[in-house]
């Protein structure tokens, strides 16, 4: 993609981010989180150079390079794909946060595996919202008890909840299913009101998110262009 495309797209996106939180009378303090997977480390920099700083990546060996290739930025990363447990250690040494952690195992091993050197590992449950038509996430019944748990590790810290809800839904059933995960954080915040963060919207349902509440947007396609 050339230099004023990408340019241009993330105008159009930082507009649509603007009017939706004008529209739910918000501020806008949402952060967008540019999703890099499948691009390359001069796409990403190209996009640093744009004024975006923060990047999400799905696949670990992919974006391990990428990170050492960019490591002259001042990028923060965000792991939002899915984690094998035996996978964990390169995810806690080298990303500020992650996005999708649904199982007590899988942040016991972050815990443990994050360098005392670094700051906490910024994280984020993620909640199945969808039923049975998905397979990662944690369910709504057993997200309370995830959560104290996870609250209780040593250097890694719960920011709040993430979810995808299913592809090609009615924005009526986009506004339910975030206004879902809305609800779930506000249930959590009885006991643990230093949770703030909603990771929800993509490029196709951002505007239903932040009516509901996203504090941080994932978007690849709209930026970089489709995959
Ligand atoms: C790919 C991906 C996105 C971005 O999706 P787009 O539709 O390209 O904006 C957001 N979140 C997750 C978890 C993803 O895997």
């Amino acid at each position: 993609m050339n230099a004023d495309t990408l340019k241009s797209n993330i105008d159009k996106l930082l507009e649509r981010v603007r009017l939706s939180a004008q529209k739910s009378q918000r501020e806008n303090s949402i952060r967008v989180l540019a999703v890099s997977k499948t691009r390359s480390a001069d796409e990403i920099r190209r996009a640093a150079g744009l004024g975006l700083h923060e990047f999400g990546e799905n696949y670990l060996q992919e974006a391990l390079a990428k990170i050492a290739e960019l490591s002259d930025l001042d990028l923060c990363w965000h792991f939002i794909g899915p984690i094998q447990s035996n996978k964990t250690r390169p995810i806690a040494e080298h990303f500020h946060w992650v996005h999708s952690v649904d199982r007590l195992k899988v942040a016991r091993r972050l815990s443990e595996q994050r360098p005392r050197s670094l700051p906490d590992l910024q994280i984020c449950l993620q909640v199945n919202i969808s039923g049975e038509a998905s397979k990662s996430g944690v369910d709504l019944a057993e997200l309370p008890a995830l959560a104290r748990a996870v609250m209780a590790l040593p250097r890694i810290r719960l920011r709040g909840l993430m979810a995808i809800p299913a592809a090609g839904l009615e924005p009526e059933a986009q506004h339910a299913a975030f206004a879902t995960l809305r609800r779930a954080l506000e249930n959590l915040q009885q006991e643990a009101p230093e949770l703030d963060t909603l990771s929800m919207g993509m490029s196709g349902d951002l505007e239903a998110a932040i009516a509901e509440g996203a504090t941080i947007i994932r978007v690849g396609t709209d930026i970089f262009g489709p995959r």
